[in-house]
């Protein structure tokens, strides 16, 4: 196979979205597949007032922390204006484009009687390319494309098929504008093809935009590159996936302590899934071998929390991903405090809630209930009386417990229950309420190793039958 050279080409109008991000994954693996091949990365900032070097901060580090690397330094598309000037200017020499003066308010009265149905042509202006004395002026225009009306375009595109439209609905669409800036759909072209790029893998959202921009290729001899146009994902709800469905910058899903392992996972397999294996989990390594972005639906896929959840709880309780919980904690303002205090037991409460947790996150209110020296039980509750009756004597045998080890403590709690006759829950629930202020969760031999017997005792003797 020739090599593939492709791109990722995010305008940094706003932070790395993770339907943005999927598109850069998929780039990198298709890009990995083939050693000769290449991904470069382009900051398309041509719209000078939305972009923001923040943002371009956040989608760089976004796609380092996902494990996407790139070919080259960044390229920054403001830094190429000359060359895009240069093209438009070739295209006007060539009589495939023209200038024009059309007023705001003559576009708009045109756009209007277009969305009407009044004009059938999708052609904004009529006037200024046969006006020698528009096409004779120095400055104050546009430059717009020239796109014939007659016949249809087809692009064979590697995701979505065979998708066909009438010339008569492309615009004549502005290369460079009045102040003499090239537009994103000029200066794409440009730069696609000055790196070489044969492949274009991008959303769905700029199919349109191939209709546009195979002109500039045309006109200009160039080789057309192969394109796919990625489906766009969706909330459970059926629409565009936004904030209202959760998180969706990368950056804010990383503090909350989702692993690039399950943002990877749970991406691929919107749209796609390994054959012969009915197994979801799956890693890079074996993504790269496996996908073909010929078999990517086409339709828009769902994106769910839930599952990614699931992929997270999975991951994060890997034994050799202990590394990533440090990391993460050392950057958390909450459990960096804890981690300082004692790691040991940080690791310890980590180990024994970590089948439970879906994202690191849920560790600062599990650890605060730990770490807390000044712990209170919540609410006076009432325990049954069997228990309260037995109360004393346990914490006696507690008290009396001098190696404070797991299995020591474990089969002191197994013969007090047995003595006493005592079903588990009759003792234990009790108990772990007055540890950790909740009925439900670890086995209460291991809150005892978590907090230490003077914490266990200091909590329980606040308990007064
Ligand atoms: N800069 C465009 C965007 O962020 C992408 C352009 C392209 O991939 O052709 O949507």
């Amino acid at each position: 196979m020739t090599k593939m050279i492709t791109r990722f080409a995010p305008s940094p109008t706003g932070n790395l979205h993770i339907g943005s991000a999927r598109t850069a994954l998929i780039n990198f693996i298709c890009k990995s597949k083939h050693e000769d091949s290449k991904l470069y990365l382009r900051i398309e900032d041509t719209d000078r007032e939305r972009s923001k070097e923040e943002f371009q901060n956040n989608i760089l580090s976004g796609l380092q922390w996902l494990g996407i690397d790139w070919d080259n330094e960044p390229q920054i598309q403001s830094q190429n204006i000359n060359r895009h000037l240069e093209i438009a200017n070739k295209l006007l020499d060539n009589d495939k484009a023209f200038k024009c003066i059309c007023s705001e308010e003559d576009l708009n009265e045109r756009r209007r009687k277009i969305n009407s149905g009044v004009i059938t042509s999708k052609k904004i202006c009529t006037s200024c390319a046969k006006n020698t004395k528009v096409q004779s002026l120095e400055k104050d225009y546009v430059i717009r494309i020239k796109i014939p009306i007659e016949n249809k375009e087809i692009l064979k595109d590697v995701v979505q098929g065979t998708v066909e439209v009438n010339k008569s609905e492309i615009d004549d669409y502005v290369l460079v504008r009045r102040d003499g800036t090239p537009t994103y759909m000029l200066s794409v072209v440009v730069d696609d093809h000055d790196l070489g790029v044969n492949f274009i893998i991008r959303g769905a959202d700029h199919l349109n935009n191939y209709f546009r921009q195979k002109f500039i290729y045309e006109y200009m001899n160039w080789k057309i590159p192969s394109y796919a146009h990625i489906p766009l994902i969706h909330g459970e709800d059926g629409s565009k996936l936004s904030k209202r469905h959760g998180a969706v910058n990368l950056i804010d899903l990383k503090k909350q302590g989702y692993l690039p392992e399950a943002i990877i996972n749970n991406l691929i397999l919107l749209g796609w899934s390994p054959k012969k294996n009915d197994d979801e989990l799956i890693q890079l390594t074996n993504i790269i071998t496996l996908f073909n972005i010929k078999d990517l639906s086409k339709s828009a896929s769902i994106f769910s929390y839930k599952k990614l959840d699931y992929f997270n709880n999975y991951y994060l309780r890997q034994e050799q991903n202990l590394e990533l919980f440090i990391n993460y904690c050392k950057s958390n303002l909450d459990l960096k405090k804890y981690i300082e205090k004692d790691e040991k037991k940080l690791i310890r409460i980590f180990n024994i809630y970590k089948k439970d947790i879906s994202k690191y996150q849920e560790m600062v209110n599990i650890s605060e209930i730990y770490f807390n020296s000044n712990f209170d039980v919540l609410k006076n509750e009432i325990f049954d009386q069997e228990f309260n009756n037995c109360f004393k004597n346990f914490l006696d045998l507690i008290n009396s417990i001098k190696n404070w080890e797991y299995d020591i403590i474990n089969s002191e709690i197994k013969g007090f229950l047995k003595k006493n006759n005592l079903k588990f829950p009759i003792l234990g629930k009790p108990i772990r309420f007055l540890l950790t202020n909740n009925y439900n969760g670890p086995s209460i031999t291991d809150i005892f190793v978590i907090l230490g017997k003077e914490q266990s005792i200091k909590r329980l003797n606040k308990y007064k039958v």
